[in-house]
């Protein structure tokens, strides 16, 4: 059953396009993203290549030290600074390979975690921001309410938004916190519709 559940997320999750980039292909200022789970994405701020390394900030827990970036390994989440295959890292599973960009300025109906309506600030602006809040710090992590989505579309418009959280919050008021996936993409697309009609 969890399976099949899967397989559908999965087969409605692909009928959206995602930008998927290339670490070459990146620009100060993106904000990606990579997957950990079918449906659960990990998002940071890229701010640039220095000495031949590609950085991201992002929040970041548990990431094993890295004699690349110099990341050393924490145990609470806080705002980081790390390389891309720390931003990648997953423990007990292979490292990413695919990431993505996110995309702004997009159309109401979407799949959450991989973009918004909402359009982008300069990237010297972005970049500028992400670092402040490595400084100052982002308020605590809150996988709902203050996560790595929120932080990187702050970062870019100023407005913190995770399509990510509302999606799962809708999803767990609606089936009482159980995995009915097909049953809650529904619920929120028909939302999306929704909206889009009333907007
Ligand atoms: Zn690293």
């Amino acid at each position: 059953m969890e399976k099949l559940a899967n397989r559908a997320v999965k087969a409605i999750w692909e009928m959206f396009p995602e930008e998927d980039v290339q670490n070459s292909q990146l620009e100060d200022g993106d904000h990606i993203y990579v997957y950990r789970a079918v449906g659960y994405s990990h998002h940071g701020i890229y701010v640039g290549r220095k000495d031949e390394l590609q950085y991201v900030i992002h929040f970041g827990k548990d990431i094993p030290s890295c004699a690349k970036c110099g990341h050393k390994e924490n145990h609470e989440v806080k705002l980081v600074i790390t390389c891309l295959d720390c931003f990648c890292y997953e423990r007990n599973r292979p490292l990413s390979t695919s990431l993505y960009r996110y995309r702004y300025g997009a159309g109401r109906l979407s799949l959450p975690g991989t973009c918004t309506t909402l359009k982008p600030k300069p990237s010297k602006e972005v970049v500028r921001v992400a670092y402040k809040l490595l400084e100052e710090g982002f308020g605590d992590y809150d996988l709902l309410f203050n996560n790595c989505e929120d932080f990187a579309t702050y970062c870019k418009t100023g407005t913190a938004r995770s399509s990510q959280a509302t999606f799962v919050a809708n999803s767990a008021a609606l089936v009482g916190g159980a995995t009915l996936a097909p049953l809650s993409m529904w619920f929120y697309f028909s939302k999306k519709k929704k909206e889009k009609r009333r907007g």
